[in-house]
């Protein structure tokens, strides 16, 4: 059996007898046809740095996305970058940095593969995946065929696509992004210190952002996590006054839908969840919203915290939060 602890960085969960090692279109075809025929569940999975599996998983079927390449083709003002799912994330974040072109250096640091980055549209400093990308390449598996789907046909959102909407229909093979050769706008986040002197280029940025979140961020490969674990909550004006009624100084943003984004690490610092953690499971002292495995955690002992916080952050302040990590 494989431990599937070995596919999370939260580093817990149960085991399979099935993994598929995804190297191209032949190996997704085969792990998609296999997992159907014996009617089980197909999770494809790259760095495993969203992804916490339950106790229940003999019956999964993994496909671990390996495909690999990048390529630059020049347009006229921009070039387009073409990245396989198996890639690393930050890997191509370099890559373009170093060609000279400007587009995704906020979103230095993140962990993960190409392929994951559409599912939730990553995001930080004001920047996401979104901004830049062109197309996903997929393969559907409702309708059995290799298809590329336009930026609006993934229809991203706030941390979210077509692709968390339709879970395990879609396997992403590659995505292409427009990348720019001009000078990179400075990312306007309070929590970026840049230094006026300085010349900005994407390379400053990035060592800006890495700087950043090396403080607030336990690194997976030495404290077992996930990143965030709770989605920012959005709420009307209405339930937004009522809350601010009672707590002035709640940190909040207008949005363009006129939803007000209110902070999810604040409300559970506030809410003092720290007294909520349990003998495997702990909050990050730098970032309150960050849970992280001790070393011996379970499915159970998770989902108990990830519950009492929720109870408690909605009982202090009436807003409900929810796991930003994809729970299996
Ligand atoms: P996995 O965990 O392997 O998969 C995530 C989900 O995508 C799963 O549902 C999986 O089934 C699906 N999936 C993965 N690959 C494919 C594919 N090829 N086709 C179809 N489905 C697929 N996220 C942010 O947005 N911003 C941040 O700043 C950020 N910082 C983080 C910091 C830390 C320390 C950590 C641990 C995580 C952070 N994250 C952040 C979360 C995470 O890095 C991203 O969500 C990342 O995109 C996950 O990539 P992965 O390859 O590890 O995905
Ligand atoms: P931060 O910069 O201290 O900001 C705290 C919170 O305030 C974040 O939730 C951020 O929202 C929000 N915020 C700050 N300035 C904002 C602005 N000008 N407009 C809108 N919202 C604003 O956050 P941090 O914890 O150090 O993280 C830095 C960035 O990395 C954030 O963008 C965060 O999302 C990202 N990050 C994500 C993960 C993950 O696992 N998803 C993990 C680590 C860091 P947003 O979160 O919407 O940006």
């Amino acid at each position: 059996m494989i431990d599937l602890r070995d596919y999370s960085t939260f580093k817990i969960g149960g085991t399979t007898s099935h993994v598929f090692s995804l190297h191209n279109e032949k190996d997704t075809i085969e792990a998609s046809d296999y997992a159907e025929k014996e009617n089980k569940r197909l999770i494809i999975i790259g760095e495993g740095s969203n992804t916490i599996f339950s106790d229940n998983t003999d019956t999964f079927v993994i496909g671990h996305m390996n495909m690999k390449g990048i390529n630059l083709i020049e347009d006229t003002k921009t070039t387009i970058l073409t990245a396989s799912a198996g890639e690393i994330w930050d890997n191509i974040v370099v890559h373009s940095i170093n060609a000279g072109l400007s587009g995704i250096e906020a979103l230095s640091g993140i962990p993960g593969t190409v392929g994951a980055a559409p599912i939730q549209n990553i995001g930080a400093y004001g920047s996401e995946v979104a901004d830049t990308l062109i197309s996903v390449s997929v393969y559907n598996r409702k309708n059995k065929s290799f298809e590329s789907l336009t930026k609006e046909q993934c229809e991203f959102s706030y941390r979210d696509s077509i692709f968390k909407k339709h879970p395990e229909q879609y396997i992403i093979l590659g995505i292409s992004l427009r990348l720019s050769t001009s000078t990179p706008s400075l990312p306007s986040y309070a929590s970026l210190k840049f230094d006026p002197e300085k010349e900005i280029t994407g390379l400053y940025i990035r060592e800006v952002v890495l700087a950043t979140r090396a403080n607030k961020l336990p690194d997976y490969k030495l404290i077992p996590n996930c990143g965030s674990f709770f989605k920012n909550p959005f709420v009307d004006v209405e339930t937004f006054k009522k809350i601010q009624e009672k707590y002035p100084n709640i940190p909040h943003f207008e949005t363009p839908s006129g939803l007000i984004k209110l902070f999810a690490g604040w409300l559970i610092e506030q809410a003092d969840c720290k007294t909520l953690e349990s003998k495997n499971i702990g909050f990050y002292e730098n970032n309150k919203l960050v849970l992280f495995n001790k070393g011996d955690a379970n499915f159970d002992e998770l989902t108990h915290v990830i519950q009492t916080t929720q109870n408690r952050v909605k009982e202090i302040f009436g807003v409900d939060i929810e796991p930003e990590p994809n729970l299996y």
